[in-house]
């Protein structure tokens, strides 16, 4: 009998939720593991088809949920098409937010999420925030991250309890844990890129702390390799 208890991954179609599905899948056991990917009206849709093609290719359950209220807010770069993504990564003496961040995404996925998975039976909630190397978001801190766990708790009556696999690893080591849980084939087909671009544009902030963290692992990118090496999908 299968002992271990379910997990729900919240799936963006990115490196970080890729590496954080198989994760959950190596820690719970695949069939206990299931997705939840949001459409919130991101202006890159290719993230909604590359989070399909990541679950298929796990062979993993996944749900698409709609938020459309972060569209009509406005006012940033992932949902508004007349604001162009900031380019270069941002050093750290930088504490502006940049046009980037999406106000209060990471709170109502993880909210949503933990209302879907307590209709499911599942204490368990997978998310690829991280506080190190991240682009100064502050819906990816920890401190956020355990609040939330806690009126999560108090609001849904429930065990819910977040899982940030990567909340204090670097880039570099998270390829390392993506070869470790099998996330490489994956990981061909998610997407990272701010413009949207495949193959991805390099240019980004996104592609630059991707491209950063496999050059570091001294890993090549699946996805650039796939991409950018003719072959044929
Ligand atoms: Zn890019």
């Amino acid at each position: 009998m299968n002992k271990l208890p379910k997990a729900l991954v919240v799936l963006s179609g990115g490196q970080d939720s890729t590496t954080c599905l198989f994760w959950a899948m190596r820690e719970f056991g695949a069939p206990n593991v299931e997705a939840v990917t949001f459409d919130y009206g991101q202006r890159h849709r290719i993230e909604l088809d590359c989070a399909r093609t990541i679950a298929r290719m796990a062979g993993i359950r996944q749900t698409e949920l709609p938020i459309d209220t972060f569209a009509a807010i406005g006012g940033n770069a992932l949902t508004d098409n007349s604001i162009t993504p900031e380019e270069n990564a941002r050093d750290d003496a930088d504490t502006t937010l940049p046009n980037t961040f999406v106000p209060g995404r990471n709170l109502i996925f993880l909210t949503f999420a933990a209302a879907f998975a307590s209709t499911r039976g599942i204490d368990h909630i997978v998310t690829g925030v991280a506080q190190t190397d991240y682009s100064g978001y502050p819906d990816c801190r920890e401190n956020t991250l355990k609040a939330l766990e806690l009126a999560l708790r108090l609001g849904l009556d429930s065990r819910a309890t977040l899982h940030t696999p990567l909340m204090f690893m670097s880039k570099a080591e998270t390829v390392q844990l993506a070869q470790e849980v099998g996330a490489m084939p994956a990981l061909a087909y998610s997407h990272t890129c701010y413009n949207g671009a495949v193959p991805p544009c390099g240019r980004c902030a996104s592609c630059e702390l991707r491209a950063k963290g496999f050059l570091e692992a001294g890993v090549d990118d699946p996805l650039v390799v796939r991409t950018q090496g003719g072959e044929h999908e």
